[in-house]
């Protein structure tokens, strides 16, 4: 088994890992940091979880030690998709820099240009940022990346998912020649193939398993889940949630929820927090300094309940989190892999709950032949009435404390947003006990409640007790 002290790290950094409690390298961290302390190019096919931080920062920290920054020309460049994921690697930097003396700049969007001029000019050692910053910094005639020896892409994928490769490839060309490329990607598309072909330099090739096929220490579960009516879906479901929840008792001590869309993250969040859980919700269109103070509230327990879009979550290294709930089954099987690896980290138990509408059966269908398995079924842990009334379609009557009806979330809905209530509706109730009597010809409106037919649109019912059950 390999050792930190075989790596030829500095010692000040063995002593910042052995602070960190680290008592042996992951093994990315074992293939990679050998290859780059040698100064070769890495091609490291790795996902957050893996340990893929240290594997870049701590050899790359050892290759600084010696020499100066110069003003305005950083040494050495790590590249990231997202702002979360730039300051994850900036806090790693500082503390595995805890006993060397390298000054680092986080240029990130939402953050002010001036103070991050001032920390350019006085030069830095490494530059952390994203690449639109970046090239804004440039572009401003502020930064020169003729001094970079090492350049770090993290997250290569998420940048191709981003639109981001015509940058890299762009800042790729400002950099010397001669750099030296520790290059990170979860999977390798055409596209990142093409790239790390272009741009490195025979490079020392690690692949590591992915997450989802060392799941033992996640638990994985789905609820396989039909809305009483299809205008009702948003509902249920968030009520399926708080069942989840509350089912899973003291061992959910936090969970990360996913959701596709940013409107529903929010939707998500806010419905929680009117049921008295602690959420609040992450996604690109929020501020920085919102983000920042959300993820730190999850970090420290202030905030019990992450309601998240992939985006904002990708990559995030947030310690201890027991549950990862997919409201949404990803539209993409990699997202699965990549949310679910928010739990079970470094070898603590997780559990991976989901939720998943019909129209979802072929993503969920993906999901399992990409991880190759089937993520097991579980039951609705909410009492199962028979459909006669649309309010008690899952459960209970609603609280009378119902908050306003969602008019928002339905401009949102899914793919079969422009479907009406007619044809779907009558099929929706159809999944009910087989009617008696008038059989397929039956006129939907008959199987509706008499609360259902006095407010056919539902949503601006003027009685709450009739309606949806949050904002
Ligand atoms: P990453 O894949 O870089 O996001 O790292 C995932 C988590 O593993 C982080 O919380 C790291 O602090 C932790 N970690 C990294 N390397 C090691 C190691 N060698 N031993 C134990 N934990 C580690």
């Amino acid at each position: 088994m390999t050792k930190f002290t075989d790596l030829n790290l500095d010692k000040k950094v063995l002593q910042a890992i052995a602070d960190a409690g680290y008592e042996e390298p992951t093994p990315i961290q074992a293939g990679a940091i050998p290859p780059a302390l040698e100064g070769k190019d890495v091609l490291g096919i790795a996902q957050t979880g893996t340990g893929k931080t240290a594997s870049f920062t701590l050899p790359l920290i050892t290759l600084l030690g010696r020499g100066r920054a110069r003003a305005r020309m950083p040494r050495s460049l790590v590249l990231c998709p997202t702002r979360e994921l730039a300051a994850q690697v900036a806090e790693n930097f500082d503390a595995y820099t805890k006993y060397s003396k390298l000054t680092k700049a986080l240029l990130i969007g939402g953050v002010s240009f001036k103070e991050q001029d001032q920390l350019i000019d006085r030069g830095v050692d490494v530059l952390i940022a994203t690449p639109g910053r970046l090239l804004d910094h440039f572009e401003r005639g502020k930064l020169l990346l003729t001094g970079v020896q090492i350049m770090v892409v993290d997250e290569a994928d998420r940048m191709l998912d981003m639109g981001f490769i015509p940058d890299i490839e762009r800042i790729f060309g400002l950099t010397p020649f001669t750099r030296q490329t520790l290059f990170f990607s979860a999977t390798m598309a055409p596209e990142i193939e093409r790239i790390t072909n272009t741009f490195l330099s025979a490079p020392a090739k690690i692949e590591v398993a992915r997450a989802a096929t060392t799941s033992e220490n996640i638990t994985q579960s789905v609820v396989m889940f039909k809305a009483s009516r299809k205008d009702r879906e948003g509902t249920e479901k968030r009520k399926l949630l708080r069942a989840l929840i509350d089912k899973e008792g003291d061992a959910c001590t936090n969970a990360i929820i996913f959701c596709n869309r940013k409107s529903d993250v929010d939707i998500c969040a806010k419905s929680l927090k009117k049921y008295g859980y602690n959420a609040s919700p992450i996604h690109g269109d929020l501020d920085q300094s919102k983000r920042m103070e959300t993820l730190d509230g999850f970090r420290n327990g202030t905030v019990k309940f992450l309601c998240a879009s992939d985006v904002a979550a990708r990559g995030l290294d947030i310690p201890n989190v027991s549950h990862v709930i997919n409201f949404d089954v990803p539209g993409h099987a990699e997202d699965y892999v990549h949310r679910i690896g928010r739990t079970g980290r470094a070898g603590r138990k997780g559990t991976a709950l989901m939720i998943c509408v019909p129209r979802d059966e072929k993503n969920l269908a993906d999901i399992e032949a990409l991880v190759e398995q089937e993520v097991p079924r579980t039951e609705n842990p909410l009492p199962q009435k028979q459909k006669t009334n649309k309010t008690d379609a899952v459960g209970a009557p609603e609280k009378s404390d119902a908050p306003k009806p969602e008019t928002k979330e339905k401009s949102e809905a899914g793919p079969n947003k422009k479907r009406g209530r007619g044809g779907r509706g009558r099929k929706d109730h159809d999944a009910g006990p087989p009617q008696i009597g008038m059989g397929d010809h039956m006129p939907s409106f008959i199987a509706l409640s008499f609360a259902d037919r006095l407010n056919p649109k539902g949503e601006n019912d003027p009685n709450p007790a009739f309606v949806s059950d949050e904002t």
